[in-house]
Order: structure tokens, then sequence, then C-alpha cells
């Protein structure tokens, strides 16, 4: 017991003062700081994000922290998962050198108001508008997190591909040194994207929810095959309204580095991004259709 103790010590931080020392010493050792920010109960895709961090040479730090501000929905606040012995386990196995949970006064001091922020067409439509206030608890956590961990880089998941285009617009007004590296959706061998709240998915739902990645595969396989982007989403939507069990909020084209509404004439990616509610979980999902111009490939994940 006293060994797992100290083992622990240096590692888990709840305190930013604690963490910052600590950080001190790495950058005085030379190490560059690469950063994870969770809500915990993790997965294999926030491994990835460990792992792609860890890979490219970072002293890892993952923060584990439920941050109220960002929910919209008291109940799902109330039921987030918390499995913080097992992810611990998890984050060992990955690499990750320390780990910050902290309590909501360590990171917000007793201030949780809110500043508004909208700054270009990430922060309105998509999950900005079924969620008002979602993006401005997006924001204001990762401005402090970001304040204290002062990364080199901050690994994100393409899964919440609207959040990573907020995150590089506050990178690039607020932290213009900091790297924002976005890392592919990780998904069960049935295809649904990797999620915490898929933990609360009942078997009939779980099944039900196999509908979301099977149609944006198919949106997929037909933009391969030479279909125009806007047929493959109406043939979409058509099917995921039709699907057994599955709420669509939306099936939509968006250019994901910024998440401009799509047109023809887009040089940037096009995404196909899907949002829907199976078995009372709002599920995110999205798939690559085309590169940019100029770039190779295209429905880059459709062969995953
Ligand atoms: P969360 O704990 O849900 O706030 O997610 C923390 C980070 O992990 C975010 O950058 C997410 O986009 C990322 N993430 C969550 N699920 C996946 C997944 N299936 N594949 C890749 N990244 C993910």
């Amino acid at each position: 017991m006293e060994d797992a103790a100290m083992e622990t010590q240096g590692w888990i931080f709840n305190r930013a003062e604690d963490l910052r020392d600590w950080l001190a010493a790495q950058r005085a050792s030379g190490a560059t700081i690469g950063f994870v920010p969770t809500m915990g109960a993790l997965h294999a895709g926030h491994g990835s994000l460990v792992a792609r961090s860890v890979g490219a040479g970072h002293r890892t730090v993952v923060s584990i922290f439920v941050n109220p501000t960002q929910f919209t929905d008291q109940a799902d606040f109330e039921g987030y998962p918390v499995t913080l012995a097992e992810d611990l386990k998890g984050l060992r196995a990955w690499g990750a050198a320390a780990v910050f949970v902290p309590t909501v006064d360590e990171v917000y001091g007793g201030e949780t108001a809110m500043e508004s922020v909208n700054w270009g067409p990430a922060f309105g439509g998509y999950e900005a508008a079924d969620r008002p206030g979602h993006f401005d608890g997006v924001v204001a956590v990762l401005d402090r997190l970001f304040r204290v961990v002062a990364p080199d880089a901050v690994f994100m998941g393409e899964k919440d591909l609207q959040q990573l285009a907020v995150v590089r617009v506050l990178a690039s007004r607020r932290f213009p040194g900091l790297q924002v590296v976005g890392c592919p959706v990780v998904r069960e061998p049935d295809g649904l994207a990797m999620s915490s709240r898929n933990r609360r998915l009942g078997a009939e739902a779980r099944e039900q929810a196999r509908a979301l990645y099977r149609v944006l595969r198919r949106m997929g396989e037909e933009v391969v095959s030479g279909e125009a982007p806007t047929t493959a989403l109406e043939r979409g939507r058509r099917a995921l309204g039709e699907a057994p069990g599955v709420r669509v909020f939306y099936l939509d084209l968006v250019q994901g580095e910024d998440f401009a509404p799509w047109s023809p004439a887009a040089s940037g990616p096009t995404f196909a991004i899907v949002a829907a509610e199976v078995g009372g979980v709002r599920l995110l999902d999205n798939i690559l259709l085309t590169a940019p111009s100029g770039g190779q490939g295209g429905a880059g994940e459709v062969t995953k």
C-alpha cells in the first residue's frame, strides 16, 4: 500500500501550484510538454492522443476534469461516468508523465462567470446552436488549463471536430506558440466512435447506435465512387431518418479546418458531421469525405 502511495507521488497533481513546480523541473531538464485535456472515463480514443504526444517526444500531461461549465444538461453532468482508478492504470500504460485532477475551485477559483465567445463559424451552428453556452465553457476551461500547463502542443480528437476548430481559434488568439494537433477518430470494431458516454447505452441502443457510422461510411463510399457530396448527404439524411431509435439533430457537410459552411467551391477538407440521440445519449461522429484540393486521398476513414 505504502509503495503504491509513494508511486503516485509526483505523478498525480490536484493543485495547479504543484503541477507548475513539476513542469518547471521538466522544462529545466530540456523536456517539451504535450497536453491531453480529458473529462476522464478514458478509453482507447484518449489513449491514442496520449500515445501520439508521447510518440512526438513530449513529456505528456493529461488532465481529468469533468468541467461543469460546458454541460448544458444537468442530468448529463451528474450522470457523467467517473472511473479514476481505471483511468490511472490506462494512463500509466499509455506513457503519461503526469496527471492533473483538479477540483472545480482549483480551476475556477470560485469565478465561473463565463465570457461569451464568438470568434467565427465554429462558434455558431451545430453543437453551439444545440447546446447554447457549451463552447463558452470549453473555452473557459481550456483557457485556464493552458495557462497552468503552458504546453508546447495540445492533442485533441477529431471525434469532436467542432471543438477542435474552436480550440484552433482559441490557440491562435491567445496561445500563439501552441501547436494544436488533431488526431483521428478511434472506433469500436463495429465502427461506433469511442466515447465515454457509450457506457450509458443499453444493449438495444448500443446496437441502434451503429447506424451513425454505417451512414457516414456509406456517404464516404459514394463520394469515393464519384457521387457529389450533396447527393450523398441527401441519401444519408434519408437513411438516418429511417434508422430505428435514432433521433437526428443534424447531418451536414462542413469544411473541417474552420468549420465554415460547405460549398462545392470550398478548398478545405470536406467532412460529414452528425449528432444524434440514441437511448437518451447524445452521440457525435464525422467522416472526411474529400481532402483539401490538391491533397491526397479523401474519404480517408472509409477503409478503416
Ligand atoms: P473528453 O474526455 O470526451 O472531453 O475527450 C477528451 C479528448 O479525447 C477530446 O480531444 C476528444 O476529442 C478526444 N476523444 C474522445 N473520443 C475520441 C475518439 N473516439 N477518438 C479520438 N479522440 C477522441
